[in-house]
């Protein structure tokens, strides 16, 4: 958003390139991220080509992973498709690498649980609930079968709250309709939080409606519970109670891009970069936006900073490049300011709940205005409508449970142009 802002202010001037080094050739839209999980909608319908979104001449998208940064020297060394470091001299940096997930070093968490941070966890996890269906119906072992049928989710703020609301809506709809074998009073769903509440984000009593109506749902909640270790087929929480499961989604924590604290920047103690509020760093000639830096906030009057929001990165954004602008103008720069206007959140069937303009709202009208106001930000008018029509179709048709094994890539050439494994393995499996 940044790059783009840069390409609006600078109009058409040439005496300025933009290179954006990322990691995808893609901008994840992660509001929408959960309902990927459920097949609600597409994966490439919540994503953005980054070349659709930036034009100008001057401007370099670069697909590529950032492996060293040295804001000393100002160069930013990367690595491309074709594993070969290449050296990026810069004038002006952004760091804006965001948040990876944060396990707290739980045991057997990196191993056995997924993620829901990008859109390989949401595709992985879809993969991984249908997998557990198709398992379960041969399973005779009535331990193990609980265990397919069992699904946890550790963390009770915004992205697990809608990623279990999303999750228990795709069960138990393609359950009724696809596994009949199954009953229903065999599928067990966990919330598990280390908080005593639920949705920490929003009032207590809009979390405490969450959780009534997860709980009709027969989600079981587990508040004040610390995931101790999870293994293979089984979580440990709390005081030692084991629950049989294959399934544990973690979005518990989420940590800054561990890069940005090797860059020779000032950070915080959790690794965030430390900025002014007009988002330059300790290095005067690099600034931090996003969930990897920590913005003081100049009108809260208690000195906390911005939240770690994509309401608060597209707006830091925008402020950014006026300021990267005003910087190679030699004008001065403005401090970014924002006051939100709430926090929305989709439980599944048909619920939200959540807090705009100080008001609060839940149920069926606040499930409308978390839609209204997503499809609103999505960016470009193509992937509105791919979304829109996907909720449409979605609406009138169900969703159903296709597993595509993107992961068994002995079907397919991978980056390296050699197929994973030989074509005659696959033609003589049997
Ligand atoms: C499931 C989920 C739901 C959410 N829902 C909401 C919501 O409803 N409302 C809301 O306001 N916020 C929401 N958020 C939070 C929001 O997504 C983040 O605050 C926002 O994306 C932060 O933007 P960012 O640009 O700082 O980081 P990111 O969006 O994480 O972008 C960082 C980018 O840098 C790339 N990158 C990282 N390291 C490297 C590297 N070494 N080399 C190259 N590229 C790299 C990453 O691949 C990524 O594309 C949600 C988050 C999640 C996970």
């Amino acid at each position: 958003m940044t790059a783009q802002g840069l390409e609006r202010r600078l109009g058409n001037r040439r005496d300025v390139e933009i290179w954006l080094v990322s990691r995808d050739n893609f901008m994840l839209f992660t509001p929408l991220l959960p309902e990927v999980c459920s097949g609600v909608l597409e994966p490439r319908h919540v994503v953005m080509p980054l070349r659709g979104m930036l034009h100008h001449q001057s401007t370099w998208c670069i697909t590529a992973d950032v492996d060293a940064i040295d804001t000393q020297g100002h160069v930013v060394t990367v690595i491309g498709g074709d594993g070969d470091p290449h050296r990026l001299h810069y004038d002006t940096l952004v760091l804006a690498l965001g948040g990876i997930t944060h396990t707290f070093g739980i045991p057997g968490l990196d191993e056995h649980a997924v993620g829901m941070k990008t859109l390989a966890d949401a595709f992985g996890l879809r993969n991984r609930v249908i997998e557990m269906l198709e398992r379960a119906e041969l399973e005779d072992d009535p331990v193990a079968r609980q265990a397919d049928l069992t699904f946890v989710i550790g963390g009770a703020g915004l992205s697990g709250v809608e990623t279990a609301g999303e999750l228990e809506d795709f069960v138990r709809r393609v359950r009724r309709r696809y596994y009949p074998k199954i009953a229903e009073s065999e599928i067990h769903t966990y919330l598990v939080e280390l908080k005593n509440e639920v949705l920490a984000e929003l009032p207590p009593e809009m979390g405490a409606f969450a959780r009534q109506r997860l709980e009709r749902r027969g989600f079981e909640v587990r508040l004040g519970t610390p995931i101790r270790e999870v293994r293979e087929a089984e979580v440990v929480i709390g005081n030692g109670e084991v629950i049989p499961t294959r399934t544990v989604v973690w979005t518990g924590g989420v940590r800054p891009a561990p890069m940005v604290a090797k860059s020779g920047v000032e950070v915080d103690h959790a690794g965030r970069v430390k900025t002014r509020p007009t988002m330059e760093t300790s290095r005067s000639t690099a600034f931090a936006i996003g969930d990897c830096a920590v913005i003081p906030n100049v009108e809260d009057p208690d000195g906390r900073p911005f939240a770690p929001t994509a309401q608060n990165a597209v707006r830091e954004a925008k402020r950014l490049a006026a300021n990267v602008v005003a910087r190679i103008d030699g004008r001065s720069l403005s401090p970014y300011r924002y006051r939100t206007i709430g926090t929305l959140a989709s439980i599944g069937h048909h619920t939200g709940v959540g807090i705009v303009f100080g008001i609060r709202v839940r149920g069926w009208i606040a499930w409308f205005m978390w839609r209204g106001y997503y499809w609103s930000r999505v960016p470009g008018f193509n992937r509105k409508v791919r979304v829109g029509l996907d909720w449409i179709l979605t609406a009138l048709f169900g969703t159903d449970p296709v597993q595509l094994k993107v992961e068994d890539a002995s079907s397919a050439l991978g980056s390296t142009g050699r197929r994973h494994a030989p074509v005659r393995d696959r033609e003589t499996r049997d």
